[in-house]
């Protein structure tokens, strides 16, 4: 069975149906592919056959009994390992928690295997989610599938790789200042970051709370519509899922986008924009004007100060959200330690990598007192007024389409020695996280050297639906090849 590159949950619905293989037999070859390509790709940091197997023969018991099957039956998926799978390794890519087994599963997999999917392994990530090239992962980095000397993006590049390179047609990620959109962009998926709220973050290992969301990453901009249907909405868990109504994304689902005004922010296409991915973006709006489209030059004045109000907001929110690995209550403790202080420094010191240090203590001086207001209250006004620039747009555009990322997938270690270089990945994502919004990374060609190119599509709180066929209509239309 080489189709698994191919498939898509229609087309696993199908040959389900049709018979053309088991439930089982897709787990079993989604397993084989993970567990024979791994060593190049980087792709997982653990398989999970076991759940992998019983879910997949659930779904072929159903399906002999005549039964209704799930709107995800049978459908390979990989979970980004920052959430939690109950039984399973959750290590968040860190080895502060390379032992530690979930006890409880999040609200976004419970749901995902409810809808009959089978969860076959956890992907490879930077540690805690925090970095934009998998190239913080404590255990390995991922190659990008389209060019294996490139990084595949991050913090969820082995989700994006998973998807990309045929290993399961859906993965989960987490998205903060980007690590959805970034990493699909650079490995040709799609993959979503939804509005603040939407998906319930129970289970999601906290990076910066007020920023973090789970979504999900497919092929087809419907795979994706049809995940995050299933994964939205309400629940007691999580006080900050929102309540709103989920449409039938997937149902609803229309090429049509006729008459829809789309704003083109002048300050994402300027300065540090590479030539070759601007090209491409241009040439996507172009698309979207011959669907009927109207681009219209927008201003989102406060872009400028995004990155930095990012790095301090997600650094404090780190820094305490990290605060619980202590050797005590969570991560390894130190064997060398006499006293107590020395376990608790000398456990966080072997337990967390540079970046992550980096950000503990960056968070920790901008939240001391003294600092508190010159930095920390600076970057959440700073914060308001990104989303107010976005809350202007939106009383006249119904979305926003910029590039994804600045530049295309970079070489494995070309960025790793300067970290702010790193960050300015993030410089056309961050601006979404921080205001709470939906965004959205569909794929928009390829550069001449052949890397994948991301096209965002950015939409007001709520308003996926509007996201969803803008995607759909440009996928539709062969933007991807443009
Ligand atoms: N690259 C960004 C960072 O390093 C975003 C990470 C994320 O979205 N988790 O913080």
């Amino acid at each position: 069975m080489d189709e698994l590159k191919q498939l898509t949950v229609d087309s696993i619905r199908a040959g389900l149906r049709a018979k053309r293989f088991s439930a089982r037999e897709l787990a079993q070859e989604a397993l084989r592919v993970g567990e024979a390509e791994n060593g190049g790709s980087g792709v997982y940091l653990s398989l999970t056959p076991e759940r992998a197997l019983a879910a997949a023969d659930r779904v072929d018991a159903e399906l002999a009994a005549g039964e209704e099957i799930g709107p995800l039956a049978g459908v390979p998926l990989a979970v980004k390992d920052v959430i939690m799978t109950r039984g399973e390794k959750t290590t968040c890519a860190s080895r502060a928690l390379e032992h530690f087994v979930a006890p409880y599963d999040a609200t976004a997999v419970e749901r995902v295997e409810r809808a009959g999917a089978v969860i076959v392994g956890k992907t490879n990530c930077d540690e805690f989610a925090m970095g934009s090239s998998n190239e913080n992962s404590a255990f390995f980095p991922v190659r990008n599938p389209a060019a294996p000397d490139r990084v595949p993006g991050g913090s969820s590049g082995g989700s994006a790789a998973a998807v990309a390179g045929g290993y399961a047609p859906i993965s989960l990620g987490s998205d903060t200042g980007g690590s959805i959109r970034q990493p699909a962009s650079f490995c040709g998926a799609v993959g979503i970051m939804p509005t603040y709220g939407r998906v319930s973050r129970y289970g999601l290992v906290a990076f910066a709370s007020s920023l973090d969301h789970i979504g999900p990453f497919s092929r087809t901009v419907k795979d994706s519509a049809l995940l995050l249907g299933t994964i939205a909405g309400p629940d007691p868990l999580d006080s900050t899922a929102a309540s709103a109504p989920v449409p039938d994304y997937a149902g609803e689902l229309t090429a049509q986008v006729r008459g829809l005004k789309i704003g083109i922010p002048k300050e994402y296409y300027g300065e540090g924009l590479e030539s070759a991915v601007g090209a491409k973006v241009q040439a996507g709006v172009e698309l979207l004007r011959s669907l009927g489209c109207e681009p219209v030059e927008i201003s989102l004045p406060h872009t400028r100060y995004a990155i930095a109000s990012y790095y301090l907001i997600c650094t404090a929110e780190a820094s305490s959200n990290l605060a619980r690995y202590d050797g005590v209550r969570y991560s390894r403790r130190s064997e060398s330690s006499g006293t107590l202080r020395d376990m608790y420094r000398n456990s966080r010191a072997e337990a967390f990598g540079p970046e992550v240090t980096r950000r503990i203590i960056l968070g920790t001086y901008v939240l001391s007192s003294g600092y508190y207001d010159a930095y920390y209250r600076k970057a959440q006004e700073v914060r308001a007024l990104i989303a107010r620039d976005f809350a202007e747009a939106f009383e006249t555009v119904d979305a926003i389409v910029t590039p994804v990322s600045p530049f295309p997938a970079f070489k494995l270690g070309e960025k790793t020695s300067d970290p702010l270089q790193m960050y300015l990945s993030d410089i056309y994502t961050i601006t979404g996280s921080l205001a709470g919004i939906a965004g959205m990374s569909v794929p928009c060609g390829e550069t001449p050297e052949g890397l994948p190119v991301g096209l965002q599509i950015l939409t007001n709180h709520f308003q996926e639906k509007t996201m969803l066929n803008l995607g759909h209509a440009f996928e539709q239309a062969g933007g991807f090849e443009g």
